[in-house]
């Protein structure tokens, strides 16, 4: 084997992406460098205005994070002390974070075992035994739409709605995947996504944004996104947050998105190789129906028994880096542990131990996937 067939490949290649819209970037870059508004300057209107049209939501607020998206969101909506917001255990720290931050307590529900989706059967059970228990009231419903592909929204508005639960989408994974031939971002009362650089469209820095169809909902958005402002400056009408989105993101995130579609497509065409190949092996990731994923990342279950820590082992040695999406779930981690009802999650508690993600990146060549397929195989072997 020569050097270059055994070189590392990048889990991530930020650097290939760059060069591939280094132009376009510089542009932009300069064009915030010359005007020196840094923060919410004019490329944050035109962002929200091409995301909001991208996704097709009546309206998008460009926000700093994806985590101060959720906290603006449940903000809005007064959730507090004594409210009980359900989300998955299975899913990254913030989405169980930004509840507790507000007083509020998360309920833990169990994702689908082949999905790896919010399971609308088991958050029926949850949201029954939140009201029998008689101490939180049951209030929100945040439903993530995890590794790209969306939760089951059908089934969970329907929950929602009959029990009367205010529903947010974290789409801080799946920006750019869609459900019945529609783009997500207007599946709930509010969504949520991210921009961290390594999320599908990903910003230099942290940066997040809102959508929304209602229009008070949005200036609502707008309001506690900057200190809870009023109609004129320096009027303070409620307690906001500094959740402002700068310029010089804004201006990059323009610049990504004119290559996104290609990018998604780039990242369906490896997915659906990884499977070709795989299938037999591993359990490839199921597919919710009548969706497209935004392939944020790519999991494989290994089998039950299967020394996980040793197959890493092998493919690290063969230059394939992977990830472990997550390896604890949210109701077993320590600072959550006390908010949790002990409750056993055991769907969420078997994956986190068998899940293995794989390199999925629009800069990742034939070569290099057919190279990861190789090594896995061998490794699983
Ligand atoms: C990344 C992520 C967030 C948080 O986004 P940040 O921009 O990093 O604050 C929230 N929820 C999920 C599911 C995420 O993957």
């Amino acid at each position: 084997m020569t050097e270059t067939q055994r070189a590392p490949i990048p889990f991530l290649d930020l650097k290939a992406q760059q060069a591939r819209i280094a132009v376009d970037l510089r542009r932009r870059i300069d064009a915030v460098l010359a005007h020196c508004q840094f923060v919410m300057g004019p490329e944050v209107a035109e962002l929200e205005a091409a995301l909001a049209k991208f996704c097709g939501a009546r309206h998008c607020v460009g926000v700093s994070s994806g985590t101060d998206a959720l906290q603006i969101a449940l903000m809005a909506e007064g959730i507090g002390r004594g409210d009980a917001v359900f989300l998955p255990a299975f899913t990254y720290t913030a989405t169980a974070e930004v509840p507790l931050v507000l007083g509020a307590t998360p309920v833990f529900v169990d994702v689908d075992p082949r999905t790896f989706q919010i399971d609308p059967a088991h958050l029926e059970q949850r949201i029954a035994a939140v009201r029998a228990g008689g101490t939180l009231t049951p209030r929100a419903l945040i439903g993530v739409d995890l590794f790209g592909q969306p939760a089951d929204w059908p089934a969970l508005s329907a929950i929602a709605r009959r029990e009367n639960l205010f529903t947010i989408d974290d789409l801080a994974q799946s920006f750019g995947g869609s459900l019945h031939g529609q783009m997500l971002g207007s599946q709930a009362d509010a969504t949520a996504t991210s921009f961290f650089p390594s999320k599908p469209l990903g910003a230099y820095g942290d940066g997040g944004a809102l959508f929304t169809e209602s229009d008070e909902r949005a200036a609502l958005f707008r309001s506690l996104r900057t200190h809870g402002e009023g109609p004129t400056r320096y009027e303070v009408l409620r307690t906001g947050m500094n959740g402002r989105l700068d310029s010089m993101q804004a201006a990059i995130l323009l610049s990504k998105l004119t290559v996104f579609p290609e990018e998604l497509a780039a990242r369906e065409k490896i997915a659906r190789y990884y499977d070709s190949r795989l299938g037999n092996a591993v359990t490839i990731p199921a597919r919710v129906p009548n969706s497209t994923s935004a392939w944020a990342i790519y999991a494989i279950l290994l089998k039950d028994g299967a020394d996980r820590d040793a197959v890493q082992a092998k493919l690290r040695a063969d230059g394939v880096p992977t990830a472990i999406y997550y390896p604890r779930p949210l109701h077993l981690q320590p600072a959550y542990r006390t908010a949790h009802d002990g409750v056993a999650l055991p769907v969420s508690e078997d994956l986190a131990g068998r899940i293995l993600a794989l390199p999925i990146h629009p800069d990742l060549d034939d070569v290099a996937v057919e190279r990861i397929c190789d090594a896995v195989l061998v490794a699983v072997g």
